[in-house]
């Protein structure tokens, strides 16, 4: 066997050491985590449905249908009715020809990245785009550029040598780890109408939170049209749990061909597809859960900038506090824990070296009350 311990060590040395918490019960912001009460704010669960009854119930009812193990591939014998019908209201949903579902978003990406492109193409990213995407381009093989953090004109410039190959363009909706939102108008206007030019959206933290109708970053903006390819993520949300691509009836054909994220791996179990058309009647219809968030976004917002607490540009409930260095991150989450609060310390490699940071969250099952007890912890801080 190798050694080990070298680099294990290492992480130790730089406050990288990453170690995981066991909760306990269902996500929300009452949780109980390594033995211990917890108010959390670091959760994906935007609109509060992870422990949804209605959800959880359509899961229950599901599993008496349809059991739980979906026992083989989409294209074996694992593709049920459920996950028909939810792909087709995920393609209505997102006002596309199609959807496809994946087990997860990072699989998702890795299979529409090297599905559609390969050797002789390029990927054209933002520079904070997720790690999956990162991941899916190194897997394609094709060459991988990168343009400066939401900016249109590094994007020009990445774009500015012909090429008769195929570019792919992706970015983040919502930025994971910053809660900013791509200048998606501006991207589209910039990339123009190219033949062999093709624009991927991750949008795994827009999708039920931003546009009225929970459409996310498409609705936001309104430009659903101008985008080529919607890949979304059902675990944050929505609440459950996998991810789906939307797009033209030839682009899911194609996925279905050759994506090798879908074809070699077992399909998600079909209960979790009947809770998720529960969750997507829900994410539709209840638009109150996306003005309660804002509410909460705002009163943090405003009571942080009291603080003096260095905000990023976010309209989102992504709210990171950035503090710079690992170390002073990890002890602000340390100190916020001791106070019963639960903040995770974002480092790198998932930030830039400098920019460690407190990622804050919001859900929409969070309440007034405790978003002031957030701040006045955070006041303490400081
Ligand atoms: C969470 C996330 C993913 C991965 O989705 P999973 O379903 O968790 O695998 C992909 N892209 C972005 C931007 C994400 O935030």
């Amino acid at each position: 066997m190798f050694e080990l311990d070298g680099f294990l060590q290492q992480q130790r040395e730089q406050e990288l050491y990453r170690a995981r918490i066991t909760c306990e019960g269902a996500q929300g912001p009452l949780q109980v985590c390594d033995g211990k009460p917890f108010l959390s704010f670091c959760s994906n669960d935007y609109l509060g449905l992870a422990a949804d009854p209605r959800i959880a119930d359509s899961l229950r009812k599901a599993t008496e249908q349809y059991g739980v193990g979906s026992g083989a591939a989409h294209l074996i014998n694992g593709h049920t009715s459920a996950h028909h019908a939810l792909e087709e209201e995920l393609a209505e949903f997102t006002g596309r020809e199609r959807a496809l579902l994946f087990s997860t978003g990072y699989m998702a990406n890795l299979g529409v990245v090297s599905a559609l492109v390969g050797r002789n193409d390029e990927v054209v990213a933002d520079k904070l785009v997720h790690a999956s995407l990162i991941d899916a381009a190194k897997l394609s093989g094709a060459k991988l550029k990168r343009y400066q953090h939401a900016d249109v004109a590094s994007l020009a410039s990445r774009l500015e040598k012909p090429i008769t190959s195929k570019r792919l363009v992706v970015t983040d909706g919502v930025f994971s780890m910053d809660g900013d939102i791509a200048p998606l108008p501006e991207i589209i206007n910039k990339i123009g109408d190219s033949k062999n030019t093709a624009t991927l959206l991750d949008d795994a933290h827009g999708i039920g939170v931003l546009g009225q109708h929970g459409r996310g970053c498409v609705e936001h903006f309104d430009c659903n049209s101008d985008v080529d390819i919607l890949m979304a993520t059902l675990g944050k949300a929505f609440g459950t749990f996998g991810a789906f691509v939307a797009g033209s009836e030839e682009l899911i054909e194609t996925l279905i061909q050759s994506a090798r994220s879908y074809i070699f791996t077992t399909a998600m179990p079909a209960a979790i597809a009947e809770a998720t058309r529960t969750s997507l009647k829900i994410v539709q219809t209840e638009n109150e859960r996306r003005e309660k968030l804002q509410q909460l976004i705002k009163q943090f917002r405003a009571g942080a900038q009291q603080l003096g607490l260095r905000l990023a540009d976010s309209i989102t409930p992504i709210q990171p506090i950035i503090v710079g260095s690992a170390e002073q991150a990890v002890k602000m989450s340390k100190a916020l824990a001791d106070k019963g609060i639960l903040v995770s310390a974002i480092r790198p490699p998932t930030v830039p070296a400098g920019t460690a940071r407190l990622r804050i969250t919001f859900s929409a099952a969070h309440n007034e009350k405790q978003v002031e007890e957030l701040l006045s912890a955070l006041e303490s801080l400081v």
